[in-house]
């Protein structure tokens, strides 16, 4: 029962909503949602389809939740979420349908139709092996040069940054240079549920589960996101023994082992577990330095081998970082026009060190300070250089250096485009300037514990604080 109460709240609601979403966001998930019920403790909202409720749940209910906020509503009421009879009633043999129901999709054009997804640089060439990834490797070799035969599934799993999504694509490149037309799709687990909603949404499962189950070789990327999403894991099941009963592969990875997925479906597990489960671990210095060397090599960018070692060192558990740190050290190296050097390497490592970067920004450092040296804050990013606000701009640019991921030449762009060696002037005379002085070395501690503060309530408080008694120093 609808009354119009309920409606003319949820059309409020519908519209703060709107003001912070695109037209695209809102009209896919906001249009179909029907409310049943609104009262001031709860909110019953009707959604077409099991997939599109995971998905609001997660993405947009927080929307939902803050909209009411906004309007006013000390706490938002709790929401509910219910599927539409009318999915169930005409998706009743959908779901359970055997894959041979699907007639086989339209083969692609000479294999050039198919859209694979895979990089071109994730092949077996630039993939550098060492102990830690030795077994996965070897696996996925056999996998590649024998699909859907010895391995099905093969399962990898480990920490994010260490190779997964790049060796489980090579072995779809490596599929594709035997042969051509092979129907081989990457996807994250996160798109195959996106997927299923679009189509049950347009009414297109059909197609949907021909395309997923005529497949040759299936690569589903971080399986792990399936945790507790029913729907997606009973669709995904069908695909599986759909393929497997075809005898075609399947690859998947995880950030864990099947049977550390927190709400699985155990059948999937066994499912899993059917197959070969390999792990690749964080890889040791020898090939985070053989990684490197190989990177600096295709980036044609000469880095001496102490750097290599050094970066190498600092950065341990994340090949992405690692891959990430030599980046910015070339492109900074450009950008000085200066050699990469040890010591450019240390300012850039310093970035992956500090704890407090995505916390602590510098319109904070400079907010704080021009309060407390009573300058403004246009005048730390101008160009004066009258004696009091250029050396409460040099405890700014210090502050900034000890506390944020910034690089000396980004933070010479914060005050007043000024460049690396000012900043370098700056932090070594505030340095300095605490050893001589210990009223400044008091001052210096008090700011980066109030910064540090800050910073770490801002991460909590998502809003300010409606109490103007309590507004925090940087508002
Ligand atoms: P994951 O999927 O495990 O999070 P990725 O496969 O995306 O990690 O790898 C992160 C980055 O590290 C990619 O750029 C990838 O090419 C690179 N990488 C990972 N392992 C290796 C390796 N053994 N040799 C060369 N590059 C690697
Ligand atoms: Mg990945």
């Amino acid at each position: 029962m609808e009354s119009s109460r309920p409606n003319a709240q949820w059309s409020a609601i519908l519209d703060v909503v709107r003001s912070h979403v695109s037209g695209q966001r809102f009209q896919t998930w906001f249009q179909p949602v029907r409310v049943l019920d609104l009262k001031s403790d709860h909110l019953v909202l009707e959604v077409p389809n099991p997939f599109f409720a995971d998905w609001f749940e997660e993405h947009n209910v927080p929307l939902v939740v803050d909209a009411f906020r906004e309007l006013g509503c000390p706490s938002a009421p709790k929401i509910r979420l219910t599927v539409s009879d009318s999915y169930y009633e005409q998706s009743q043999n959908l779901l359970t349908a055997p894959a041979t129901a699907a007639r086989p999709a339209a083969a692609p054009a000479g294999g050039n139709g198919w859209s694979h997804n895979l990089y071109a640089r994730f092949v077996f060439d630039n993939f550098v092996v060492g102990k830690a990834n030795e077994f996965s490797n070897a696996a996925a070799h056999a996998v590649a040069q024998d699909p859907g035969m010895v391995y099905n599934p093969l399962f990898i799993y480990g920490g994010t940054g260490l190779g997964k999504t790049h060796l489980m694509q090579a072995i779809g490149h490596a599929v594709l240079a035997k042969n051509p037309n092979a129907k081989v799709y990457y996807g994250s687990s996160e798109k195959f549920m996106n997927s299923m909603i679009q189509a049950i949404t347009a009414g297109q499962t059909i197609d949907f589960r021909k395309k997923y189950r005529n497949l040759d070789l299936l690569l589903l990327d971080d399986i792990h996101f399936l945790s507790g999403r029913e729907a997606t894991q009973e669709e995904f099941f069908h695909t599986f023994n759909a393929l497997r009963d075809a005898r075609k592969q399947i690859v998947v990875t995880s950030d864990r082992p099947p049977r550390d997925i927190p709400r699985i479906e155990e059948r999937l597990v066994s499912r899993f577990n059917s197959g070969l489960v390999t792990d690749i671990k964080p890889p040791d210095l020898e090939t985070r330095v053989a990684i490197l060397k190989a990177n600096a090599k295709r980036d044609g960018s000469t880095v001496p081998e102490p750097v290599l070692f050094l970066v190498a060192e600092q950065i341990q558990s994340n090949i992405r970082e690692l891959e990430g740190c030599l980046m910015r050290l070339s492109a900074l190296s450009r950008l000085m026009h200066a050699p990469i050097t040890l010591d450019l390497a240390l300012e850039v490592l310093s970035v992956y060190a500090r704890p407090d970067e995505t916390t602590i920004g510098v319109d904070l450092i400079q907010r704080l300070v021009a309060r407390i040296y009573e300058v403004s804050v246009e005048s730390l990013r101008g160009k004066k250089r009258t004696s009091d606000i250029a050396f409460a701009r040099q405890v700014a640019m210090y502050l900034t250096k000890q506390l944020t991921a910034l690089t000396l030449v980004d933070i010479g762009k914060s005050f007043g485009n000024r460049d690396h060696s000012t900043v370098l002037y700056a932090i070594r005379k505030i340095s300095d300037g605490r050893k001589l002085h210990p009223d400044l070395d008091k001052r210096i501690e008090e700011l980066t514990g109030e910064l540090r503060n800050a910073g770490g309530r801002r991460r909590i408080e998502r809003r300010p604080p409606s109490d103007p008694g309590s507004q925090p120093l940087w508002s």
